[in-house]
């Protein structure tokens, strides 16, 4: 398993058949950012917004620390200044950069 608990995991893998995006489907609760490997709940106040989480709100677990100012490090350490407007390398556009042993 990928996540904390089973509720977590049914929450991040589900999609609503009503809804294509899960900002607009008020059943859906948390988002999960698999390239910062980041948690947050989303907020339904019509625009794309998400509060930061630390803990799982179903079994309590702490959940993974944040890898964001790893991946801007990791990039900038690269050559990329603007990671999000550049061409980046595959594996930084989801999780297989920080889920995946390093080679070598
Ligand atoms: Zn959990
Ligand atoms: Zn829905």
């Amino acid at each position: 398993m990928k996540h904390c608990c089973d509720k977590m995991e049914d929450e991040i893998v589900r999609v609503c058949d009503q809804h294509d995006r899960r900002w607009d489907c008020p059943d859906a609760l948390i988002h999960y950012i698999p390239k910062f490997n980041e948690y947050g709940v989303i907020i339904h106040d019509g625009g794309q917004s998400v509060m930061g989480i630390t803990f799982c709100p179903w079994c309590g677990s702490r959940l993974p620390e944040s890898m964001r100012d790893r991946w801007f490090s990791e990039l900038e350490a690269l050559g990329f200044d603007d990671p999000s407007e550049e061409d980046i390398p595959e594996q930084y556009t989801d999780d297989r950069w920080h889920s995946q042993p390093k080679h070598g």
